[in-house]
């Protein structure tokens, strides 16, 4: 099993082959490097919650803050057990470059806990949520470090934490200085959330997949570039949704029970109402065939785009993928080994760090506005996402271009660059 942090740091040395040259001071780049391979601080703890039976149970949680030379740490929570220390390392290092990519004012933060939230009740849940806010209430905070939802984390437990981190905060007579609502993003709008924000990662995949078919398929007529998603949560139906609209052919989604494909392309819409009704991916308006998860990666398809886990694509299924492209809308779908037969392939990879940044990128958009407290009309909020989404690909395609280096290096190039700059104007190194 690949261990995350270290293939964080086995990429932080890729990048840093590359950009040695562009700095003369070699003491100061590598002292750089060397403090980008490790989070700054990872606060963690046992949660200790009641359940509903009265028993007491433990469930161990993590915070790390990777990076904050660009703003303060920003990065998701997830509740999964298959959550560890090394895999919210990892993670909160990508936040980091994720942050640098589009130029949002933050570093990277990652948080977790080892629980499976299916199992727990609503009640027990709260709980959970609130012992996660009172464990990081002193680290976290609108200039310090905020917290979002990732992999099983809603908005409701975003109010909760909410909820819990004020209280915490008029205990110690902090009130005054302490913004909640500038603390947590990812809020339900009746809590300072932001219009926008739920398709915000799903839409701004789809602003890389336009310009991405601009560069690769540019002779197609656009119903007849096929994409395949997998996977129909809020990341891979907002995708499908926005790429429909557009004129791309979705010819196949999936969930964690498996997929549909349809030659003559899908409806996103009434494939989530068929679900609706029937428990299940299908549709009345095309005909469609079930198929695995793992053969809708392997479709004879434009462009792939994993949506849902990790680790998807790996050196076992990477030399039957026919796609051209996959834009990564998962957190790393794509293992390292797999990124080199692909690239040898010649497949274009978007990395997970610029394809699902519109996410964070419209957290950033709510917390101005929560420290603003003026709030935008949802056209406001994706007008704004659309160029820093699509000049974060430009920036990327034309250091690609110069470099002949792999989509993958180019973003990280430009990311980790912003990174080190910034620790450099602090004197850090
Ligand atoms: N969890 C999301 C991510 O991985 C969003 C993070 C945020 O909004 O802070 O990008």
């Amino acid at each position: 099993m690949n261990n995350p942090h270290e293939n964080a740091v086995k990429q932080i040395d890729e990048v840093a082959a590359l950009l040695a040259p562009l700095y003369p001071d070699k003491n100061r780049f590598d002292a750089a490097i060397a403090r980008l391979k490790n989070p700054d601080q990872i606060i963690e703890g046992k949660l200790q919650i009641t359940m509903d039976d009265g028993s007491t149970q433990e469930f161990q949680a993590y915070r790390s803050q990777h990076n904050n030379a660009r703003g303060p740490y920003k990065g998701g929570i997830r509740f999964h057990p298959g959550v560890t220390k090394e895999e919210v390392m990892a993670l909160s290092t990508w936040m980091t470059w994720k942050c640098a990519v589009t130029e949002i004012p933050y570093g990277g933060g990652k948080g977790g806990v080892v629980v499976d939230p299916r199992k727990l009740s609503s009640r027990e849940l709260q709980e959970l949520s609130r012992a996660f806010a009172r464990l990081v209430a002193d680290h976290v905070g609108p200039w310090v470090d905020v917290p979002a939802p990732d992999v099983n984390t809603t908005g409701e437990i975003m109010s909760w934490m909410v909820d819990e981190w004020q209280k915490v905060k008029i205990a110690k007579g902090e009130s005054l200085q302490a913004n909640p609502l500038a603390t947590f993003t990812g809020k339900p709008l009746g809590l300072g959330g932001s219009e926008g924000r739920e398709e915000a990662t799903g839409l701004g995949g789809v602003f890389v997949l336009e310009r991405l078919v601009a560069k690769l398929f540019s002779a197609k007529p656009k119903n007849e570039v096929r994409v395949a998603i997998q996977g129909f949560g809020n990341v891979g139906y907002w995708f499908a949704f926005h790429a429909h609209r557009l004129g791309y052919k979705v010819v196949a989604v999936s969930d964690s029970k498996g997929g549909i494909y349809a030659d003559g392309g899908l409806d996103p819409v009434e494939v989530a109402e068929y679900k609706k009704q029937n428990g299940k991916l299908g549709s009345v308006k095309a005909s469609v065939q079930t198929i695995t998860n793992e053969a809708l990666l392997e479709l004879p398809v434009e462009i792939v785009v994993p949506s849902a886990l990790e680790n998807v694509i790996t050196d076992q299924n990477a030399a039957q993928i026919k796609a051209k492209a996959i834009i990564e809308m998962a957190n790393g779908p794509v293992t390292p080994e797999a990124d080199q037969i692909l690239e040898k392939n010649g497949v274009t990879v978007i990395a997970d760090v610029l394809a699902n940044a519109g996410g964070v990128t419209t957290s950033y958009f709510e917390w101005v506005q929560n420290l603003q407290g003026y709030y935008w009309k949802k056209e406001e909020v994706l007008a704004k996402l659309q160029p820093l989404m699509e000049t974060a690909f430009d920036q990327m395609w034309e250091l690609k271009t110069q470099t002949n280096q792999s989509a993958r290096m180019a973003t990280y190039m430009k990311a980790v660059k912003r990174v080190i700059d910034a620790m450099m104007l602090r004197g850090w190194v």
